[in-house]
């Protein structure tokens, strides 16, 4: 005799969102209905003998953090360890309730404009990609396999950095250099954070009460990397990151701008390689090229104290800052918000306070007593008779790629 399941059929609704690294993996698992985080966690120095792993269960108003410090040998031990933390608090990657997994992938290239379901044809354009991404979509691309090979029945979605870029027109997005030489290397301007930048430039317009089609903003996303955008209508149409994430602003310990001509005196000149040069603009430039440090926190304690060689590198860091903002304004014509965001956007005062001083007859002011509130939720720290809202935006990639993913998978399209 057959029983039939009466167990109540019911969709799928939980979202497993995956940013891979070299050396870490971060996760969330969200439920869609309304958002909220079930748990979340990272395993980090993933192929060292300190491997550490940190899971926080979020049901039912949170449960105790748990750490475990374990030899963790690849991606795919890292993400077994993270399926098993979650299975030990119910929420494991068998669950009927799982509609996706989200990974987050750096580089998508021209090809990808919009969150993708994944199969053999998408992952091998991404391997394509890794020449242009060298440092990120390997580490992404071994996410996804483990992934796929644990739950391989499972929707898996690639939400990439570069899509919001994707709008940007031509004449923002081609170097001017020689034509067939940037196309036979992919050569162009691609832009990163764009995920961030899509969620802040719309909550930003929700702030405003206006659709985001209405309203015109640039996004300042300052966290270790940091960079800037312009918005016109919900599309960027100019971002400051380039063919990687070296371009642009000032950062913790990367560069941003320089002259290219740097690159190739330091090789005639100074003798150094161009691996060397890469790890000296990326890792040893910025904030902390300038003095030691790259975290704003300890930057502006120096300044307090009166370090000659930290207030330079926040003036500098400034400058360039308020430099994109005037190149934004003059790109978007009429700007209707400037909005901060990430680590240093979203909790450092002098630094909002700074970039706009001066600007007054743009329009733009930030309110002291304002800007000085701290708050997890999205603000206008503008005065009242400021022409332009300033904003403070925190951001929520981790959101943005699991909205991107469910409403993919759950599209009727799919
Ligand atoms: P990323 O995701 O790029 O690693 P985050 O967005 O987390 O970076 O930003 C990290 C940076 O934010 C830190 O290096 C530090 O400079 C800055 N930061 C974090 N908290 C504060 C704070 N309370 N005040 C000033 N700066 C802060």
């Amino acid at each position: 005799m057959t029983t039939e399941s009466t167990a109540p059929v019911t969709d799928p609704t939980r979202v497993l969102v995956l940013n891979s690294g070299s050396s870490s993996v971060k996760y969330q698992l969200l439920d869609m209905r309304d958002g909220a985080r079930l748990a979340v966690g990272l395993v980090e120095r993933i192929g060292e003998e300190t491997s550490r792993l940190v899971h926080t269960p979020l049901t039912d108003g949170g449960g105790e953090k748990r750490e475990r410090t374990a030899p963790v040998a690849d991606h795919a031990a890292a993400l077994k360890a993270v399926a098993e933390e979650l299975a030990a608090d119910g929420l494991g990657l068998d669950s009927p309730e799982l509609a996706a997994i989200g990974h987050r992938v750096v580089h998508g290239g021209l090809r990808f404009s919009a969150p993708t379901v994944i199969d053999d044809d998408v992952l091998a354009e991404v391997e394509r990609l890794v020449p242009v991404a060298p440092l990120h979509n390997p580490a992404n691309i071994t996410g996804i396999r483990t992934a796929r090979a644990l739950r391989p029945d499972l929707p898996q979605v690639a939400v990439f950095d570069t899509a919001f870029h994707t709008t940007m027109p031509e004449y923002a997005a081609r170097y001017a250099i020689d034509t067939e030489t940037a196309d036979a290397h992919r050569i162009r301007r691609y832009g990163f954070h764009g995920t961030s930048h899509a969620y802040v430039s719309r909550r930003v317009a929700g702030l405003l009460g206006k659709d985001p089609s209405e309203v015109n903003v640039i996004v300042l996303h300052l966290g270790n990397g940091a960079s800037a955008s312009a918005v016109a209508g919900g599309r960027c149409v100019d971002t400051s990151m380039g063919l990687t994430p070296l371009e642009g602003l000032v950062m913790g310990t990367r560069s941003g701008d320089v002259d290219p001509a740097v690159v190739f005196h330091l090789e005639r000149v100074a003798g150094m390689s161009s691996d060397e040069i890469d790890v000296l603009l990326n890792k040893k430039s910025g904030l902390v090229g300038l003095c030691g440090d790259n975290d704003m926190r300890e930057i502006r304690r120096r300044i307090d104290e009166g370090d000659e060689r930290a207030r330079l590198a926040f003036d500098i860091y400034i400058h360039r800052l308020k430099k994109y903002i005037g190149a934004y304004y003059a790109v978007l014509g009429r700007v209707d918000a400037v909005a901060f965001t990430a680590g240093v956007g979203e909790n450092a005062a002098p630094v909002r306070e700074a970039a706009v001083a001066g600007l007054e007859e743009l329009g733009l002011a930030v309110d002291a007593g304002l800007n000085a509130v701290r708050s997890p939720e999205p603000r206008l720290i503008s005065p009242g008779y400021a022409r332009v809202a300033v904003a403070v935006v925190p951001t929520d990639e981790e959101l943005e790629i699991a909205q991107q993913t469910y409403s993919l998978v759950t599209s009727p399209a799919h």
